[in-house]
């Protein structure tokens, strides 16, 4: 779809990495725009309500326990076709299956602590694009 918007986090492990310009630089060499971006430290209610669709998944605590560790940077990426480039860009979850180039095959150091969050779908962007941002954070690009 034209002009989509999609969430974007630089998870704790990258922020951890000095890896912030590297990821954005990224993006902005995809041509992707960023539409809003903030740093912030997750609290626990937060990383459990972001993850809900994981609850009871035996990875769930260890993935709130990460996702809470450090700061991340939150991003609206902008573009079109943005939700699945985005998906390409960052590669698979488990970076022992991502493609070369991929961040996550370049960044990630296992299936849990892999570098990038990336909105799977239309409708999770929309959920979670607003579970961090309000619309008029969004700049008008
Ligand atoms: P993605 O982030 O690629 O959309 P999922 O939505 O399936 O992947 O999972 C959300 C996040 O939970 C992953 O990015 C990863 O940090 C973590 N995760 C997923 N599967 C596992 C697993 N089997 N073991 C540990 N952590 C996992
Ligand atoms: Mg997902």
């Amino acid at each position: 779809m034209p002009n989509e918007l999609t969430l974007s986090i630089i998870k704790p492990d990258a922020v951890s990495k000095k890896l912030i310009g590297t990821i954005i630089k990224r993006f902005e060499e995809e041509k992707i725009k960023i539409a809003a971006m903030r740093m912030k430290r997750l609290t626990k209610p937060e990383a459990e309500g972001f993850y809900a669709e994981h609850k009871g998944k035996p990875f769930f605590d260890s993935l709130v326990s990460f996702m809470t560790s450090g700061p991340v940077v939150l991003m609206v990426l902008q573009g079109d076709n943005v939700i699945l480039k985005n998906r390409d860009i960052m590669g698979a979850t488990n970076p022992a299956n991502a493609d070369e180039g991929t961040l996550r095959k370049l960044f990630a150091e296992s299936i849990e602590k892999n570098a990038v969050h990336g909105s799977d779908s239309p409708k999770s962007a929309e959920r979670e694009v607003s579970y961090f941002f309000k619309k008029e954070e969004l700049v008008n690009l």
